[in-house]
């Protein structure tokens, strides 16, 4: 599934081979929570900004429209006219970050929706069902993103469940394998789909251990001996400091297979994303590009800028000079900002836009250095360059 191209000291040029095509890494998930872009940006739309791949929220799409809903209707792809890969997350993220009421017991979590109230379970199994019925490319094993800083005592627990927690995902997979297998045809599903369908589905473990490098390194050594396609770092980026972040990458990578894709879940600025494939990771997602450009807030290859400051009213150049995204090919700060002013859904759709491709591109330029052996230099250009605020009024 993954061969790895080149190396540029920990940095890695790879290649991800999946049923919808391949993916060159290291390489930027586009996240579609909801089965759509926030800011109005469709499936047409990614063919334009460099996308190779989309993240879905499983939790999101299990409450609304449910995942049995998209099963009939052929399987995420079709439901979205999205053909090239897919990455669903468990539904464990937003279980602890969105859901109320939660309780967890060992067979998995009770929570209340967070839209309607209504109470709801997801446990491994339920969450593998679930990511069957998408029928992502790869898929999340079902564990417990813990907050930082937690307990010492309540952090071990906590990884010794989310490892059981994975052997269940395991089982189930194996499951959901034969009865993929042993589908010949359904009425909304072509026979090129159900081939794609019928390849293997790639399932990724997790490490947790909060910021205690010894639980982090014990998990990490667990759920390595379980051989999986591919593995994920989680529980970063939620409440610990960037350098305690750097310290636990550093900590886990070498404990990482080397012939398998490292994916730092949810993460991060443009500095975090280069810091991090500098620390050997392959994949990440956030949702920062789309979030920012809706409240007006762009990434450029000079720094971050706020386009609704006054400075910006009458200026006629693109968000970025040196960006040919579609809106920059097209549109001007002044107008843009002017949209924002003035409420104009379209605002958020351009900013998101460019900063979707302004990440794919990030990407695209990571690749080429690793592979020009130039990285280091990279690196050091645009590190801390790229989350500098443009001074402006
Ligand atoms: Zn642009």
């Amino acid at each position: 599934m993954f061969k790895l191209l080149k190396t540029n000291n920990y940095a890695r040029r790879g290649v991800l081979t999946t049923p919808h095509g391949i993916i060159e890494t290291p390489f930027f998930m586009n996240v579609g929570t909801c089965a759509a872009i926030k800011g109005g940006i469709s499936s047409i739309d990614l063919q334009e900004l460099k996308c190779q791949i989309e993240l879905c929220n499983t939790y999101h799409l299990h409450l609304r429209p449910s995942s049995e809903v998209i099963r009939d209707c052929g399987g995420l792809h079709k439901f979205m006219n999205w053909n090239k890969p897919i990455l669903t997350d468990s539904g464990g993220f937003q279980v602890f970050s969105l859901a109320t009421l939660r309780k967890i017991t060992e067979d998995g979590v009770h929570f209340a929706s967070h839209i309607d109230g209504r109470r709801l379970f997801i446990g491994p199994e339920e969450s593998m069902q679930i990511q069957y019925n998408l029928g992502a490319d790869m898929i999340m094993a079902f564990d417990e993103c813990i907050e930082n800083p937690s307990p010492y005592e309540y952090v071990e627990k906590s990884c010794e469940r989310t490892t059981r927690w994975l052997e269940r995902c395991i089982t189930e997979v194996e499951k959901l394998e034969n009865i993929k297998k042993s589908q010949k045809t359904t009425s909304n599903i072509d026979e090129t789909e159900l081939l794609k369908m019928q390849t293997k589905t790639a399932l990724f473990g997790i490490n947790q251990g909060g910021t205690y490098p010894d639980l982090r390194i014990k998990h990490m050594q667990d759920i390595v001996k379980l051989n999986l396609p591919g593995y994920a770092i989680g529980g970063l980026a939620v409440g610990e400091s960037m350098d305690d972040m750097y310290r636990i990458i550093e900590t886990v990578t070498p404990y990482m297979p080397k012939d398998k894709p490292r994916y730092l879940m949810g993460v991060g600025t443009p500095s975090n994303i280069i810091e991090s494939v500098a620390r050997g990771i392959d994949m990440f997602d956030c949702v920062m590009p789309s979030r920012n450009a809706r409240h007006g807030t762009v990434f450029t290859w000079s720094g971050i800028l706020h386009l609704k400051n006054e400075c910006y009213t009458r200026d006629c150049l693109p968000l970025d000079e040196n960006c040919s995204c579609p809106t920059c090919k097209n549109h001007t700060r002044a107008y843009i900002r002017h949209l924002f002013k003035s409420n104009e859904q379209l605002a958020g759709r351009l900013a998101v836009m460019h900063n979707l491709y302004f990440y794919n591109e990030l990407m695209e330029k990571i690749r080429e250095n690793i592979e020009n052996d130039t990285f280091s230099d990279f690196r050091e250009k645009y590190s801390e360059l790229l989350s500098r605020k443009i001074a402006g009024r």
